[in-house]
């Protein structure tokens, strides 16, 4: 019964139960988070957590390069240390590779600097030892940043990159593939950032059969798939974003591995 009203109010508050500081407008507008990128442009940013996974990480890319669709992987430092492989066939075919810590750890308020140092740092040398070169953009598990993982994250020379409010997949909980496809196709708008995982633990991924829809959906209405280093260049000049986007008037769900069993 705990267990159930502490995910009812998870999900009813949603990120206010994550420890940031203040609300996503402070934060986007200094351009410390990212969730939507302001766009006239029809470009979407997939990204997949988690990985590298043997199983189906290469399936994803087949299907990416079938398509012609660019994504970021927003890889964990200790499945590059096992999978390497996958992380350089990433690069070698145009996808992006970005920070999600070298252990998947949630920055919890009570996670000391020391620690989230730590894990940004080991898994910034990974990246740059298997892709070349190191990523501007870091995505903490969970979700869950606040002031201490902002700075961090700047000491590193990185941005946090969160996730559209209405492209939450979860795809991780193995909804249905029906669910995973119908978020991603109702709200499909310019500049959403698709949070889907290429590795799923404990349960059995739908993320592969959800993506054989989504990807020739999303091409047929004249979207292009693109790195977020790429949907950044799209951003709309500050001062026509007058508007506040429609994704960002949504409350937020869950976000990724909330009910962790990892590793
Ligand atoms: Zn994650």
């Amino acid at each position: 019964m705990a267990v159930f009203c502490c995910i009812c109010l998870i999900a009813t508050t949603g990120f206010s139960s994550i420890p940031a500081k203040h609300g996503r407008a402070y934060y986007e507008s200094r351009g410390e988070v990212i969730w939507d990128v302001p766009t006239d442009e029809k470009v979407i940013a997939l990204t997949f957590d988690d990985g590298p996974n043997p199983k189906t990480t290469p399936k994803i890319l087949d299907l990416l390069k079938k398509y012609d669709a660019k994504a970021t992987f927003f890889v964990i430092g200790f499945r590059m240390d096992r999978f390497p492989d996958i992380v350089k066939r990433e690069v070698a075919e145009g996808h992006e590779i970005a920070n999600h810590t070298n252990d998947h750890v949630y920055f919890k308020r009570s996670v000391g600097q020391d620690t989230i140092d730590e894990q940004l740092r080991i898994a910034n040398r990974k990246i740059k030892e298997l892709a070349g070169q190191t990523s501007p953009w870091f995505r903490p598990p969970g979700g869950f940043y606040n002031d201490k993982v902002i700075s961090a994250a700047k000491r590193h020379g990185q941005t946090v990159v969160l996730w559209s409010w209405n492209q939450d997949t979860r795809d991780w909980s193995s909804p249905g593939v029906r669910k995973i496809v119908d978020k991603v196709l109702r709200n499909a708008q310019n500049g959403n950032i698709v949070l889907l995982h290429d590795h799923v633990s404990g349960s059995r991924t739908q993320t592969v059969k959800a993506l054989e829809i989504i990807l020739p959906e999303l091409k047929k209405r004249g979207y292009r798939m693109v790195t977020v280093s790429e949907l950044m260049k799209y951003r709309r000049p500050a001062k026509a974003n007058g508007h506040q986007d429609t994704a960002a008037a949504q409350p937020p769900s869950l976000p990724d591995y909330a009910f962790p069993s990892f590793k």
